[in-house]
């Protein structure tokens, strides 16, 4: 970044946020202290807000409002609190003497104001410009305090810098300010502190550079001093590829051209003024644009030819727009009108921001300043009148609430699809263009939509420029233990999918029963654990959504890892706002039918996905290889199989050596079933599974329709579990006759749901031949068999281990992955 020559000259900026406070002026001195040994000009904005606040004094004055003297009273008070925790108190006591001074003419000047009523240019000037001089006399105070540099000299550029005021804002005389500045530096001068914002004009009464003018200060320094470098320092990392108030997914450009930057501060990014690339541009002085609250990062590098293969740069929008727009057939063909047309905005100082001519001449249209529409109307109906009253042109129309949206960038040049993709973008975002505008350099493609669409429509293309269109917007809701290894796995294999296959995923909060974690940012994958902890609030469903669910992010999804009803009650809310769903959660698909098919009914309606692998089988393919079957035209005749992990593992273990009730109370204290084992023993979970399927099956069934045997013994079906594990013994007789004898006949029992073609149902405990499929699984396997036209006598077979958080996340991951693919990734 740095050249060496020790005499060069290095520019440094800071804006008013870099210097808003005590804290902040530390900061910026110790940034300057760790600059290379070169000579250093250093120009400071005013305290964050204080020009704003200059100004509503002479607005205050105006209006007889004496409500300025307080206000100037606190700005005093303002920078004394911050000398005071900088400076010594015979230096604050020096800085205070001057600013009383200045506080006395600005008192002088406000209370003319207000006996004239009206302040006018050259005070709000005057008046405005004291920011400027009070942070550097500041700063230049706190720099010689600290030591660390040589020879500080404060520099006033209303001394120097002489800008005069034309049509395109204040132009600058080079070689009287070049000499004025060189006859004003000390010859040992090696560090400056200079006030941004003010300058002199011709006659040298002071004025400004503009709002936002420092920056322009900077580069006008910058071409003066013939520095190497200028770096212009803010409270963000960078120029960003969209105003980050408003598309919080906006990230650093790394490089611009001059003409970019100009072209993006032009239509509306704030970070940079737009004249400060016109003195750097032909002196080939390249600009940085770095973070004082964060200088270790590269920043934004503004130089002739920067080295980027980003067809567009950033998208800007200018609000408050109005579009003027004049029409009639009799304009084809006749020269002059767009002359006349512009001649009048001309003549009334109506700046024009934007033009656009159909081909066909029939129409011309330009954009201004909503607020100078009311008197671009009057204007051009003046201006116009005749060919209005003959009908030569049709209409004057002025339309107000408008905003200009800018896509910047020198690559799209000879680049085929920039446009269509910025349109594309707009249509799918529903946001209408009311006029269009790309210059022959082809750098920009502006196009004026409606003032209240300008935020949707920035977000929309900026996704499609930035964002992979496979980003998925994620809320995980129900840590607990599924959920907590599928945030584990996605943490393990984001940068892979992102890297590979240019997935993006980004899980932006978490919610379990009582407690939600929704940092503004999203998830920190790698620390969601912490985030957890640590950022936790109560519960709430709308807020959550609202936060997963931001329109700057392609898609959201909502992943469900409770078992909870009330969670899968939500799921026709989400569906019906597009908003996909992925779940383990059996509760929605085995829930009413009607409900049910209001959820498929729902998803079909918005195009979101419905994804749910996991609810039968954990990750084991049963429900992809069921719609595969169903989907090439196989008919299915019977589904039937071992479903519950817990069940599996009883009957393989239980071999008559040990009681029946032993085994459960030792599966039990394994973790193998859940807490009470009745949710086990009683076979629901098996019929929810089984109806999940038969409705994949096309089947309309009911859990009600399922014939069960529940393995828990009548009588015993409420209670404690404690209790009920108590009682169980008392059955191991009666399973222990069944277990021998199905053995006597060869066999060995079996706890086997199955569904038909026809409709039948039936979940309970079979026997069956030793060489039987299901006979032969392990531990906790799931088995499922399909018997179809095209695996009849060979049916297919679905094998695996059916339980426990690993697979079942894996499984969930695996829908999240065929979610992507189909929203077009491709893995
Ligand atoms: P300073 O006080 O340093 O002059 P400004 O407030 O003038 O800072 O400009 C920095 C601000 O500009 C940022 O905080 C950001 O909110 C806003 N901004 C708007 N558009 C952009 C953009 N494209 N890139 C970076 N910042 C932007
Ligand atoms: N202080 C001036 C303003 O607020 C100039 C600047 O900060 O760039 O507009
Ligand atoms: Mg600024």
């Amino acid at each position: 970044m740095s050249s060496p020559d020790p005499d060069s000259w290095v520019v440094h900026k800071f804006g008013g946020s870099s210097v808003a406070d005590a804290a902040c002026f530390a900061r910026v001195a110790a940034i300057v202290e760790a600059q290379p040994g070169r000579r250093l000009a250093v120009v400071l904005s005013a305290c964050k807000g204080v020009t704003d606040a200059l100004l509503q004094l002479v607005s205050s004055a105006e209006r007889q409002d004496e409500s300025w003297r307080a206000t100037l009273q606190a700005l005093r008070e303002r920078h004394a609190t911050i000398a005071a925790a900088l400076l010594p108190a015979a230096v604050v006591q020096e800085y205070l003497a001057e600013f009383d001074r200045d506080v006395a003419d600005l008192g002088s000047v406000l209370r003319t104001t207000q006996v004239m009523r009206t302040g006018g240019q050259h005070v709000r000037d005057r008046v405005s410009g004291y920011g400027e001089i009070w942070s550097t006399r500041l700063f230049w105070r706190t720099l010689q305090q600290r030591g660390q540099r040589r020879a500080i000299h404060w520099v006033d550029a209303r001394a120097c810098v002489v800008a005069v005021w034309g049509p395109l804002g204040p132009g600058i005389q080079w070689p009287l300010s070049t000499e004025r500045l060189h006859k004003l530096l000390a010859p040992d001068a090696a560090t400056l502190v200079v006030t941004g914002y003010i300058a002199s004009d011709a006659a040298g009464i002071q004025t400004t550079l503009g709002r936002n003018g420092s920056d322009f200060s900077a580069s006008i320094f910058g071409a003066l001093l013939s520095a190497a470098e200028i770096h212009i320092w803010t409270d963000v990392d960078g120029v960003l590829s969209a105003d980050p108030r408003r598309v919080p997914d906006a990230r650093v450009i790394s490089a611009l051209s001059y003409n970019e930057a100009m072209e993006l501060a032009y239509f509306g990014a704030k970070v940079i003024h737009p004249q400060t690339m016109a003195p750097a541009v032909g002196r080939d002085i390249p600009i940085w644009i770095r973070n004082t609250f964060a200088p270790e990062k590269p920043g934004t590098l503004i130089c002739a030819h920067p080295n980027s293969d980003q067809p567009v740069k950033g998208i800007t929008s200018i609000d408050e727009v109005a579009l003027v727009n004049i029409e009639g057939a009799g304009m084809i063909g006749v020269p002059g009108t767009a002359h006349r047309l512009f001649g009048a905005l001309r003549e009334e100082d109506i700046s024009v921001i934007l033009i656009s001519q159909g081909s066909s001449e029939h129409s011309i249209c330009c954009a201004i300043p909503a607020n100078q529409a009311a008197r671009a109307t009057r204007v051009l109906e003046r201006a116009f009148a005749r060919e209005l009253a003959d009908g030569q042109i049709q209409s004057v129309e002025v339309t107000g609430e408008l905003a200009i949206l800018a896509v910047v960038g020198d690559g799209m040049a000879g680049m085929p699809g920039v446009a269509g993709k910025v349109f594309s973008a707009l249509g799918t975002a529903n946001v209408n263009v009311r006029a269009i505008a790309q210059g022959a350099s082809e750098r920009n493609i502006s196009v004026v939509v409606a003032g209240k669409d300008a935020t949707r429509a920035l977000r929309a293309v900026h996704a499609g420029f930035y964002l992979s269109p496979h980003t998925l917007s994620i809320g995980v809701i129900g840590p607990g233990s599924v959920g907590q290894v599928l945030l584990d796995q996605l943490a393990s294999q984001r940068a892979r999918l992102a890297r590979e296959f240019n997935v993006d995923l980004r899980v932006r909060g978490i919610m379990s029963s009582k407690r939600m974690t929704l940092p503004p940012a999203g998830i920190d994958l790698d620390r969601w654990r912490e985030q957890l902890l640590q950022l936790s609030e109560p519960a709430d469903y709308e807020r959550f959504l609202a936060h997963v669910k931001v329109d700057y992010l392609p898609h959201t999804v909502i992943i469900d890892c409770t078992a909870n009803e009330s969670v899968a009650r939500r799921y026709y809310d989400w569906l019906a706002a597009g908003v996909h769903i992925i779940t383990p959660n059996k509760k929605a698909n085995s829930g009413e039918l009607g409900f049910y098919r209001s959820l498929q009914a729902a998803r079909r309606a918005s195009g979101a996905h419905y994804l749910y692998e996991a609810t039968v089988g954990a990750g084991l393919p049963v429900i992809q290889t069921l719609r595969d079957l169903r989907e090439t035209g196989d008919e299915i005749s019977c589904i039937e199989g071992i479903f519950s992990g817990t069940l599996a593992y009883l009957f393989n273990v239980y071999d008559g050596s040990m009681p029946f009730s032993a085994i459960v109370r030792d599966a039990k204290q394994r973790g193998y079933t859940e807490p009470d084992p009745r949710d086990d023993l009683s076979g629901t979970d098996v019929v929810r599974k089984l109806i999940i399927l038969g409705r994949e099956m096309g089947l309309a069934l009911e859990m009600s329709d399922v014939r069960v045997e529940s393995l828990v013994p009548a009588g015993l079906e409420s209670g404690s579990s404690e209790a009920f594990m108590e009682q169980l013994p008392r059955y191991d007789a009666r399973m222990r006759q069944r277990f021998e004898a199905a053995k006597a006949r060869g066999r060995v029992l079996r706890y086997v749901g199955r569904v038909t073609s026809a409709g039948e149902a039936t979940v309970g405990l079979m026997e069956l031949e030793l060489r039987h499929a299901f006979a032969n699984i392990a531990l906790t396997d799931n088995v499922v068999r399909y018997t179809t036209s095209r695996y009849c006598d060979n049916p297919l077979i679905v094998q695996g281990p059916g339980a426990g958080p690993a697979v079942t996340a894996g499984g969930v991951f695996a829908d999240l992955l065929r979610l992507a693919t189909f929203l077009g990734a491709r893995l």
